[in-house]
């Protein structure tokens, strides 16, 4: 048996950190979005008790280190669901390292495509808990559209979707090491922090424009990307209703509420930076094809 689902990119609307945890972990504040850029994910069954992982991008491992694969392990640890053998492909189209949750979303995929082939009719909150134990973006990708996420991610609160727009993504060359953006934040004491009460009163109402007002991510004041200036600059040239950094970066975003604008301004940042696409807010974060 073989089934393929579809996962979800997304972007942090808004991102602060509150607080660093006594276990070493932060207390977050993200308002996250899927949006349609997608990883293609296939799981097929197999012969022996093996997990096998090919991937079209030979940047990533194939191994146990890559997310999917400790999906793969999360889920059947879980359900003692017994492993006859798996084959798992990922065609990949979230750039890595990004800001994006492309691990993530590939982990959540996963997740979702055993729970079909094994049958064992997880309910949402039981994915999620298997795969918060892989990553802490992983319930998010699993329940998809606009939520509130807190703790370190995985309380989520479903939220009004967000208005009909259109949202420009461009990636930098460099990546970043999530890891490492949080070592900024713990060696860093003077952090404005955002307006999160604003924002989640316009988030619960669907305002549109005042979620784009109070768009903005706390890691812009920690990690250095060389190309963001001149990226928003572009998207502002262009009209963009709110620019700025997703997760912990490199990857910039542009919310427009016009197609035509937003896809002159990817041709032009196509002289900035390799990695510019043109998306749209979407609702679910796994999805069967
Ligand atoms: P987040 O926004 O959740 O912090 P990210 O977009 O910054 O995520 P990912 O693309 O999820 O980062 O990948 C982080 C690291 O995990 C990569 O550097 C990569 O080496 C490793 N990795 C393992 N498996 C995968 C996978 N299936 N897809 C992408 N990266 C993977």
């Amino acid at each position: 048996m073989k089934v393929t689902y579809k996962a979800a990119a997304k972007i942090n609307l808004m991102l602060d950190i509150l607080t660093r945890l006594d276990n070493g972990y932060h207390s977050l504040f993200m308002i996250m979005q899927s949006v349609g850029l997608y990883d293609t994910v296939s799981v097929e069954t197999a012969c022996g008790a093996d997990i096998t992982l090919t991937c079209s991008d030979n940047r990533l491992p194939c191994d146990s280190s890559n997310i999917a694969y400790k999906a793969a392990l999360a889920f059947f640890d879980a359900t003692g669901a017994e492993n006859c053998g798996i084959k798992i492909d990922i065609d990949k189209k979230i750039p890595f390292a990004a800001g994006m949750a492309g691990g993530s979303a590939d982990g959540a995929a996963v997740i979702s495509a055993l729970d079909e082939i094994f049958d064992t009719k997880l309910t949402l909150r039981e994915k999620c808990a298997i795969g918060l134990k892989v990553g802490a973006d992983v319930p998010f990708c699993l329940t998809g559209g606009t939520c509130l996420a807190q703790n370190v991610g995985d309380v989520l609160s479903p939220l009004p979707d967000l208005a009909d727009c259109y949202i420009v993504l461009a990636k930098p060359e460099r990546g970043v090491s999530t890891k490492e953006a949080f070592a900024a934040f713990d060696k860093n004491d003077r952090i404005r922090h955002l307006d999160t009460c604003g924002m989640l009163y316009a988030a619960s109402q669907g305002d549109f424009n005042g979620i784009c007002k109070r768009a903005k991510n706390v890691f812009e004041q920690l990690i250095e990307v060389p190309e963001r200036v001149p990226i928003k600059a572009t998207m502002n040239r262009y009209s963009a209703v709110t620019a700025c950094m997703s997760g912990s970066g490199p990857t910039v975003y542009g919310i427009f509420d016009d197609e035509s604008k937003a896809i002159a301004c990817s041709q032009s940042l196509s002289e900035i930076v390799k990695e510019v696409f043109v998306t749209k807010p979407v609702r679910l974060g796994v999805e069967k094809v």
